[in-house]
């Protein structure tokens, strides 16, 4: 599904969504209603042939031996932290500058999240911070490819067989990504995939995915995640009820076929947006990422919009018919429901400088440079707009 001169709509636009998960969706219909046609017939909707196929894949894709289907990529966190014993009293790093799931899955289990600060350009986990915030109650670390980079696996990794942690990579952004040619997700003990709709293969609903390359961990994942049942109706130990559906499964094995090409357009979206910002001089203006890096799979584009600024342009985008968003408002440290863990307001300066100045923009494969060009323009203009403004106060 390469991209086509009609996909990649040529001349003006007035609008640019952030994701259209029809366009993505709309050319793999008649493949998927088939598939549902299927199992429809089949009557086997829970497991099957579509969940093996989808697990065989995922695993050869991201390098690991072996790949456990599960019901979302919330669950895949829980379910790796239940196997790896996490209880009340383990504590398990984690970055405050990701989604909510991170830390949630850690704290369900009466485990301490110990939040350490992002590197400010890459916004990852910080490995010096992390150094630093090993103790002997450390259990597991989850570093969390954030926006679709992995994160600086190896010193991690290093730190990890050094204290004999457990680490859980977060890939729920970052299937396809990789570190020095290894698929996030074949790197730490275990890695935990989404298939929510809006990452880089969105599902029809949720789902989700763990990855290991030991075999005794692919059994206790899959224990875990089937009520902890081994043979049937005799419970080896207390599992959660977390499993992917055939009709999920076969959606994803439609996309998956695509993965690569997904990545690879997100890729050089990513690349024209670096170009169109520079021609439009407001690349110093706003500081975008960088494109160098090969193994990026871009789930998102986030710039940064300083000086208190941010909110006043994304409304202004919002005007122009421009979809943005902020991943992520408010860091996991300064969220009420672990106000008990007693982290202050300054704690981790890069994650809360990032929390008031990011903004994500559209990066969807699908989307064309007549959308890219008109995002880019409108951000020049709001920007210059502003400066105006400051001027004549
Ligand atoms: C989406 C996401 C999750 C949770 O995945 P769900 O499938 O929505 O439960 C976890 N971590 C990160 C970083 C995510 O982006």
């Amino acid at each position: 599904m390469t991209k086509t001169n009609d996909s990649k709509r040529s001349g003006s636009v007035d609008s640019a969504p952030l994701l259209d998960v029809d366009r993505g969706n709309a050319p793999l219909k008649a493949e998927i209603m088939e598939l549902f046609s299927e199992i429809y017939d089949s009557g086997w909707f829970i497991g099957g042939p579509q969940v093996k196929q989808l697990e065989e894949s995922v695993a050869a894709a991201t390098g690991a031996k072996y790949a456990v289907g599960c019901a979302s990529g919330s669950d895949a966190l829980l379910v790796s932290l239940m196997a790896f014993d996490i209880k009340a009293g383990d504590c398990v790093i984690c970055p405050s500058f990701t989604f909510f799931a991170t830390a949630s899955a850690i704290r369900r289990l009466g485990a301490q999240p110990v939040f350490v600060d992002i590197d400010p350009v890459t916004f990852n986990l910080d490995v010096e911070q992390v150094k630093q915030a090993i103790t002997p109650k450390t259990k597991a670390i989850i570093p969390v490819h954030l926006f679709g980079q992995c994160a600086d696996m190896d010193p991690i990794m290093e730190l990890a067989g050094r204290y004999n942690i457990r680490v859980i990579e977060d890939c729920a952004q970052s299937i396809g990504a990789t570190y020095n040619r290894k698929g996030s997700g074949s790197i730490g003990d275990v890695g935990c995939f989404s298939f929510y709709p809006t990452k880089n293969l969105g599902g029809m609903g949720d789902g989700g995915i763990m990855t290991t390359n030991d075999a005794e961990i692919a059994d206790r994942l899959r224990l875990f995640a089937n009520h902890g049942m081994k043979p049937r109706y005799y419970h080896q130990v207390i599992g959660v009820n977390s499993r992917l559906d055939a009709m999920q499964a076969a959606v994803l094995n439609v996309k998956m076929k695509y993965v690569n090409q997904y990545g690879a357009d997100r890729r050089q979206n990513a690349s024209n947006y670096q170009q169109l910002m520079t021609r439009y001089g407001i690349s110093s203006l706003v500081a975008a990422p960088g494109v160098d890096n090969e193994g990026h799979v871009w789930n998102q584009y986030t710039i940064r919009i300083p000086d208190g600024r941010r909110d006043e342009v994304r409304r202004q985008l919002a005007d122009r018919k421009i979809g943005s968003e902020i991943y992520y408002p408010i860091p996991l440290h300064r969220q009420v429901c672990f106000k008990d863990l007693g982290y202050e307001e300054g704690s981790l300066p890069h994650t809360e400088a990032a929390a008031a100045e990011v903004l994500s923009i559209p990066i969807f494969p699908e989307l064309t440079i007549a959308e890219q060009q008109y995002v880019v323009e409108s951000l020049a203009e709001i920007i210059a707009g502003q400066q105006e403004v400051r001027k004549a106060a």
